[in-house]
């Protein structure tokens, strides 16, 4: 058939391992998912108490989001027609592919980060450049470097995924100066709720002065609705127009808007969850350090930690044990495995099992 020619040399999101799927392979009653950097926490109880008493699912959703829109563009002190939903921040990566990016242009973005910009991007058929990140950090000169008159989008996302990195505000804003006012650069903020006041960049503060800057959030992450699906893009009115006419008419479900208002509401649950992740995170960084195994300083609720052996082979012997997490070779990442912070218990649980493999790998090296 006369499909886009791209699509025949490329292949599925490949999901991770389903945790029914594992326990049955490997006889195991219990699995702990640290894979895709949900809250283990879960979300705020507002949330069950609104969606449970939805009932009557035969209307179709609000297409504009009135009452979330609202409510976040107060909390954000943005215009509502700053904003635009989405069915995750996956979809308005998909939006903003589609509606910049086409055969004969290129898009700039870093190497290891979130792999549905290169897969958004193929399919619209741009060229893709990529800037390999140093010491896991963006390289903001070399992305600089890479862009010419057929750059349409450059993708920064900061703290990045896998690494964890955050862009420094000076070199952030160093960069935007620098960068062509006609290329849009699209910064993904997708755990910006982790991150300490003095690493925020602040960039809703700046968006007047950059026409050409759209700012990426989710309800995915630390606000623990990865399941139902909503994301957000902030940028000017002129931008989120355009980006709107690409927008399908009932992108995000009723329940979904529902949740997500409620969820923004609840910053307790918010900020408890967050400084509990960060204390489990510290001390999971110090075992890391008892036995001597390297990681990437991280702004998030993950770690990319380097592995003395293969991310795979850590990835299977966790599996073996129990555990889901994935190996930075699908990643782009070779010799690590990403760890998404869990809870206390699960984390003991965690480092017991690391430590045995430490054991191990100690015992054969000294044969
Ligand atoms: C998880 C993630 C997203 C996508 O989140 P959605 O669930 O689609 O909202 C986007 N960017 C980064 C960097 C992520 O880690």
């Amino acid at each position: 058939m006369k499909n886009k020619k791209v699509l025949d040399g490329m292949t599925p999101y490949k999901p991770g391992k389903q945790i029914e799927e594992v326990k049955e392979e490997y006889g195991l009653s219990r699995i702990v998912k640290l894979a895709s950097n949900e809250n283990p926490f879960g979300h705020s109880e507002q949330v069950n108490t609104t969606i449970s008493h939805m009932l009557e699912h035969h209307i179709y959703p609000d297409g504009y989001a009135t009452e979330l829109r609202r409510t976040a563009a107060a909390n954000l002190n943005v215009k509502e027609e700053q904003l635009i939903f989405g069915s995750g921040t996956d979809e308005i990566i998909q939006i903003i592919g589609r509606a910049f990016l086409y055969p004969g242009v290129n898009t700039v973005m870093a190497a290891p980060t979130f792999p549905q910009y290169k897969h958004s991007a193929r399919i619209e058929g741009a060229e893709v450049k990529e800037v390999p990140t140093v010491n896991g950090c963006l390289d903001l000169s070399g992305i600089l470097s890479a862009i010419d008159d057929r750059t349409n989008v450059v993708w920064l996302c900061s703290p990045n995924n896998p690494t964890g990195c955050m862009i420094p505000k000076d070199d952030f804003y160093a960069f935007m100066d620098k960068c062509p006012e006609d290329v849009l650069v699209v910064l993904d903020e997708a755990y910006y709720e982790y991150v300490s006041a003095e690493w925020n960049l602040r960039v809703l503060d700046h968006l007047e002065q950059y026409e050409n800057l759209m700012v990426l959030r989710t309800f995915s992450k630390a606000y623990g609705l990865a399941g139902l699906r909503v994301g957000y893009g902030i940028a000017s009115e002129t931008l989120i127009r355009k980006l709107d006419v690409v927008r399908g008419p009932f992108n995000v479900s009723t329940i979904a808007q529902k949740a997500a208002l409620k969820a923004m509401e609840d910053d307790a649950f918010l900020e408890q969850a967050i400084t509990r992740i960060h204390a489990i995170k510290q001390s999971f960084e110090h075992f890391l350090d008892s036995i001597g195994w390297d990681y990437f300083e991280s702004h998030t609720n993950f770690l990319l930690i380097s592995t003395p052996i293969s991310g795979e082979r850590v990835f299977q012997y966790l599996l073996e044990n129990g555990f889901i997490v994935k190996a930075g070779e699908g990643l782009g990442a070779p010799n690590t495995i990403r760890v998404t912070i869990g809870t206390e218990t699960d984390m003991q649980q965690l480092q017991e099992v690391l430590y045995q493999l430490h054991l191990k790998l100690d015992k054969e090296q000294s044969m």
